[in-house]
């Protein structure tokens, strides 16, 4: 079980990943709020998981990214037909 100032692995929310915590603060033999070792920031304990909105944003994101890479490198792709409307 941790104790007060034990080193636990969490999700810092700051430095969007997991990083070296120290346990500051304990409730019964949970700790409930850690402190990130990088960036110095006091936060509850995520039990080492992302939150769900980070995740979706982040995932979101990467979607977004691997879209916008794709249609890009993927010029070969002939371009909307609704241009070739406006000139008939
Ligand atoms: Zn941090």
């Amino acid at each position: 079980m941790p104790r007060l100032g034990d080193d636990i692995d969490d999700y810092c929310t700051k430095c969007k990943r997991t990083t070296d915590h120290s346990v500051a603060a304990m409730a019964g033999e949970e700790a409930v709020k850690v402190l990130c070792r990088t960036c110095n920031t006091e936060h509850k304990y995520r039990h080492n998981r992302s939150g769900k909105m980070e995740m979706t944003t982040e995932e979101a994101f990467q979607k977004v990214l691997a879209s916008v890479t794709g249609q890009m490198s993927g010029t070969n792709a002939p371009p909307k037909e609704k241009k070739k409307k406006k000139l008939s």
